[in-house]
């Protein structure tokens, strides 16, 4: 099935199964705006513990907090915001659609790219054993071609980016002959800058209200409150910070479902260091941070870390942890290297000293900052993406079913365990209701007496419920179920009382943990 087909039936999936709504829907929605419904609010829930507890529980020297969305404006003008967080935008003239310049460019790359992929494919498949990548690459002209124009690309839009030349990106776009892929024209109009930071009134106009802003990004508020968390706390250097909320920005371009909003949810890390130590942590999370991905158990070959080719006005290190969707490979998460810069400039536009001594150097200075930003929506599509498989079954009779499932790690699954009586007398349902009312503490459980056992199972798979079981006329009689597992669909028969062994192991988060370096 061709990538765009498996996503789109990832969207239907997500708002059929009650995972992902459209923000104001009966209304005809809003744009980049979404809900998150019955089960996709139990699934983002447990990826934020799953980040959280990895930070605050795993690490010694990290702390949480929560901090407000409103801040002092100011705020946005010692962090840069308000004069540079910008995107290029570019009109196409004839179907007066935006998008974002850079995005067109790097878009083009990509391209290039996967048309060197599919050539080393080819010939990985043709060669076998024998197969040098790395001298193919070398030699063989069509991979040879494509590199060369990719680089070439890539010289100028680095070039572009690091002049703030907009001038330069428009001519990029031209000469590589880059069309709208909605009118199919390369009817352009100049590339302008926009700022992406939403605005708003507070306090009313006859007191005189000022204009304050949703924030972008929710680091700032980590920052602003360092002195006191590193006081109250009585935290010591190298320590972090970490926060989940609501972040917001004015997208130019939002077509990817979730993947772009223009209200989003971050999880992010801000992690204080001495000045000049600050490279060995950064490489120092990015290991943690990839080896908490990959716990998750998802394909090696879908992550892969992508250094910026142009360093944010604060940063002397970045990186993204990218992961393949079935839109290509795209930003997950950022890694980056801040120094001194956000500390130094609250502390200069504040007038408040934001320093810290350090006895063992016997000396005070301004701490240097690696960050880890990761998009709470982005990993749930990440997730999804991964999870949603479609699979054909044989069954006894030689016809083939078939089934939708979703792979969750069960840690993650919004439904542990579904409880569901063979018929709706006898007493089965009330036993059934002894189980969850045993297990509903430590699980989430779902009640289904509803259709065919074979109904409910696809109905469970649907939504990813790692456990399903059965509650039939012998489990009055000697207190045993039959258990089916999701991804293997085998069944077998345990005592009730065992259940909760059963599951705990599997849905614990710690056996995910226990899988990190
Ligand atoms: P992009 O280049 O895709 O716009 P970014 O580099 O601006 O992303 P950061 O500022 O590094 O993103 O933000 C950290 C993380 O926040 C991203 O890795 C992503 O997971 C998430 N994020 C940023 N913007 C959005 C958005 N509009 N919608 C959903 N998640 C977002």
């Amino acid at each position: 099935m061709a990538q765009e087909d498996v996503f789109k039936k990832l969207v239907a999936h997500c708002k059929e199964y009650g995972f992902v709504f459209q923000s104001s829907e009966i209304y005809d929605g809003l744009s980049a705006v979404y809900d998150y419904a019955q089960m996709g609010v139990e699934l983002k829930n447990n990826i934020k513990k799953y980040w959280w507890d990895s930070m605050v529980l795993l690490h010694e020297n990290v702390v949480g907090i929560d901090s407000a969305i409103f801040m002092h404006p100011t705020i946005w003008k010692a962090s840069g915001h308000v004069d540079a967080f910008n995107d290029p935008l570019i009109d196409n003239k004839d179907s007066k659609k935006r998008y974002r310049a850079d995005v067109l460019i790097e878009d083009l790359m990509a391209k290039f790219e996967a048309k060197i992929d599919k050539e080393v494919e080819k010939a990985k498949k043709k060669f076998g054993e024998s197969f040098d990548e790395e001298q193919f690459r070398a030699t063989n002209p069509r991979v040879k071609a494509n590199q060369e124009k990719m680089d070439a690309v890539h010289k100028r839009f680095v070039e572009a980016l690091d002049k703030n030349d907009l001038e330069e990106l428009k001519q990029i776009i031209i000469d590589n002959e880059i069309a709208c892929p909605i009118s199919g024209t390369k009817n352009w109009t100049d590339v302008r800058q926009f700022n992406l930071m939403f605005s708003t009134e507070m306090g009313s106009t006859a007191d005189g209200s000022s204009k304050i802003y949703l924030r972008p990004e929710t680091a700032q508020g980590i920052f602003v409150n360092y002195l006191n968390v590193q006081k109250t706390g009585r935290m010591k250097i190298p320590f972090g910070i970490a926060q989940i909320g609501k972040a917001f920005r004015n997208e130019i371009v939002a077509r990817q479902f979730i993947f772009r909003m223009r209200e989003f949810e971050q999880m992010e890390l801000q992690f204080f260091v001495r000045p000049g130590e600050e490279m060995k942590w950064f490489e120092k999370w990015k290991e943690t941070r990839m080896s908490w991905h990959k716990a998750l158990g998802f394909s090696e070959d879908k992550y892969r870390f992508h250094d910026h080719d142009k360093l944010a006005h604060y940063a002397n290190a970045a990186t993204d942890v990218e992961f393949k969707f079935p839109f290509g490979f795209k930003e997950v998460e950022g890694i980056h290297s801040r120094t001194d810069f956000d500390l130094s400039q609250h502390q200069e536009f504040s007038g408040k000293k934001i320093q810290y001594f350090d006895p063992e150097l016997n000396k005070s200075y301004v701490p240097y900052v690696v960050e880890t930003s990761i998009g709470v929506d982005r990993m749930f599509l990440q997730v999804m993406s991964e999870a949603y498989t479609e699979e054909k079954i044989e069954k006894e009779d030689g016809k083939v079913d078939e089934r939708v499932v979703l792979k969750l790690p069960a840690a993650l699954a919004p439904i542990k365990l579904a409880v569901m009586p063979l018929t709706k007398k006898d007493g089965l349902p009330e036993k059934a209701r002894e189980i969850i009312n045993d297990l509903k503490f430590d699980f989430n459980c779902q009640y289904d007496e509803k259709d065919s056992i074979g109904k409910r199972y696809r109905r469970q798979d649907a939504i990813g419920t790692p456990f399903c079981v059965t509650v039939d006329h012998q489990s009055l009689e000697d207190n045993t179920v039959t258990i089916r597992y999701r991804d293997t669909m085998a069944q077998e028969r345990v005592a009730i009382d065992k259940l909760y062994d059963i599951m705990k192991k599997e849905v614990s988060m710690k056996e995910l943990f226990k899988k990190m370096k």
